[in-house]
């Protein structure tokens, strides 16, 4: 049963056809929301759309074309979904994210802007096409996903850091512009997930990572789940600008 009930609100989840955005799509959809879920490819979409409604919950689903390393589609996008959903996204969830790891000295400018520009930039953009109409209702939500390498740091992932980092300087000041309007904006910071992203991690990265987790264990997308519907929910209407670190006590290591 669902902790929460978003019954006919509309949501936007970037990143939704695999890892933390889809379980993050699966839970709003349980919890009765109108879920508009993004996917880079037609078939992705498709295939998000069929499975997300094959759950059989109270909520509905309905797939999108995305590619946030396009930036000009950020508002054709909010335009769709809010003709296909009946209404603009009330709750905006940017989840979608890209590595382009290397060391600094060798990276390419290429792996630099296209992290920026996927991470950050389209973040801004599609934010920007959402608050409109947020403060217009005097209700919304902004959440998005950073990471603990935007608050620590790591070797070999300075593109990933500066965005994320960038992602939380953006939330705390957008919190302050749109707070006396009922719009909250703030961060969920992930530590170690399992997913496609850390798959293709050696085997000696991850030990190093495990060695360094209190809770001596990754993450599932499940947790960050769960931390983004508690940001979205009435429980956490009093809380904005901030960043909700769900790491297994990485910070505290
Ligand atoms: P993932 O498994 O690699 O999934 C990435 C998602 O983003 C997919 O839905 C993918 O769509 C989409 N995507 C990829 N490139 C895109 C683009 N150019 N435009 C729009 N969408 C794109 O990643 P994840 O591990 O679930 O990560 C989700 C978020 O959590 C990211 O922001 C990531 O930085 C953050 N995070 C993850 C971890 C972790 O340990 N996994 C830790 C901290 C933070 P397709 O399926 O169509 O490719």
């Amino acid at each position: 049963m669902a902790v929460y009930d978003f019954t006919g609100k509309v949501v936007l989840v970037t990143g939704a056809s695999r890892g933390i955005g889809r379980v993050i799509a699966e839970e709003f959809v349980k919890a009765g929301a109108v879920v508009a879920g993004t996917a880079t490819s037609e078939a992705g979409a498709c295939k998000l759309e069929s499975e997300l409604t094959a759950l059989e919950a109270s909520g509905k689903a309905y797939g999108f074309v995305h590619n946030a390393l396009d930036l000009s589609a950020a508002a054709s996008l909010v335009a769709a979904v809010t003709e296909k959903c009946g209404a603009a996204p009330e709750i905006l969830v940017n989840n979608a994210g890209i590595t382009r790891d290397g060391l600094f000295m060798r990276m390419k400018d290429q792996d630099w802007d296209d992290v920026i520009a996927c991470n950050l930039s389209a973040i801004a953009r599609l934010t920007k096409a959402c608050i409109s109409p947020m403060m217009k209702k005097r209700s919304g939500r902004v959440i998005s996903i950073t990471s603990v390498v935007g608050e620590i740091g790591n070797a070999g992932q300075c593109n990933y850091a500066a965005a994320k980092a960038g992602i939380i300087g953006f939330s705390r000041s957008l919190a302050k512009e749109v707070g006396a309007r009922g719009v909250t904006v703030n961060c969920v910071a992930p530590g170690f997930i399992e997913t496609d992203m850390t798959k293709v991690l050696p085997e000696a990265a991850l030990q190093h990572w495990l060695e360094n987790i209190p809770l001596k264990r990754m993450g599932q997308a499940l947790d960050i789940a769960r931390a983004v519907l508690f940001l979205a929910s009435d429980d956490a209407a009093y809380i904005t600008g901030a960043t909700l670190d769900v790491n297994g006590g990485m910070r505290c290591a």
